[in-house]
């Protein structure tokens, strides 16, 4: 049975699943209350299209419609009830949501709203450039800097929380000497993410949010996102070494991308 059949099976076990419609969300509601529905719907429409909109311009795609849709798992469903078929359910618990391509769409649980929404705005990235085939040729610290970035520009509230969150956690590795180099940084695989420590992984997605708010500021214009698009090119052509194919998209040396990102990092 394919995953998305068994993800199917599992929901018939919920009489009457509450569809809500956010754009460009359609958000599924598992076994949430009356209440959670309620702020969940409340969650700012705009938000998401702003997410979505500049997603689409940092990378260059083309606006055609892309459908993603968020199944949202009330937080009285627990872990041990989610289905099997979703192979990577535990790090729903973990880390509040999860982008699953074979369902195409984002699980994600429900907790407050902000947590809700920093979740949703982060997993539209991933699902997105996923959708569009352009998320493989990245390297983890491309996208899930990007993904933590879009979280800071969109969210209401939660924007300037995840940017001192990443501001400590790089200052936490330089006091611990544990501050990668940016080869470093791009050489990080998901299998390597995904066996790290809490606290390993904590600081490479700090130190991957300052590596593309160092890339997002070396564009024309002031915070210009579409230097993304630049790199994502690079990566996708291939045949060389990483961070040389980050030099070309930048126009920089590899001393100068150092420096950079190592300021933003606050070192
Ligand atoms: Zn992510």
């Amino acid at each position: 049975m394919t995953t998305r059949l068994a993800f199917r099976a599992w929901l018939l076990r919920f009489p009457g699943i509450k569809i809500v419609k956010i754009p460009p969300y359609r958000l599924c509601c598992i076994s949430c209350t009356r209440t959670e529905i309620a702020w969940l719907r409340a969650l700012s429409s705009r938000v998401l299209m702003d997410a979505r909109a500049l997603i689409l311009r940092a990378f260059g795609i083309a606006s055609a419609p892309v459908k993603v849709r968020a199944y949202v798992l009330g937080p009285s469903l627990s872990a041990a009830e989610l289905p099997s078929c979703l192979g990577r359910a535990s790090a729903v618990v973990h880390k509040r949501a999860v982008w699953a391509p074979p369902l195409r769409a984002v699980v994600l649980w429900a907790k407050e709203s902000e947590k809700t929404q920093r979740s949703l705005v982060h997993e539209l990235a991933h699902a997105i450039l996923d959708m569009k085939q352009m998320l493989r040729p990245l390297p983890p610290a491309i996208y899930e800097g990007f993904a933590m970035m879009l979280e800071h520009r969109c969210c209401d509230d939660g924007g300037q929380w995840r940017l001192s969150w990443a501001r400590k956690g790089c200052r936490l590795a330089l006091e611990r000497g544990h501050l990668q180099s940016v080869d470093e940084l791009l050489s990080v695989t998901t299998t390597e993410l995904s066996a790290s420590t809490r606290y390993r992984t904590a600081v490479f997605y700090a130190q991957a949010m300052m590596l593309v708010r160092f890339l997002v500021s070396l564009g024309r214009a002031d915070e210009d996102w579409t230097m993304l698009a630049e790199v994502a090119r690079a990566f996708r052509a291939g045949g060389e070494d990483r961070g040389v194919a980050l030099c070309r998209a930048c126009g920089q040396d590899a001393a100068e991308i150092e420096g950079g990102y190592r300021a933003s990092c606050g070192a």
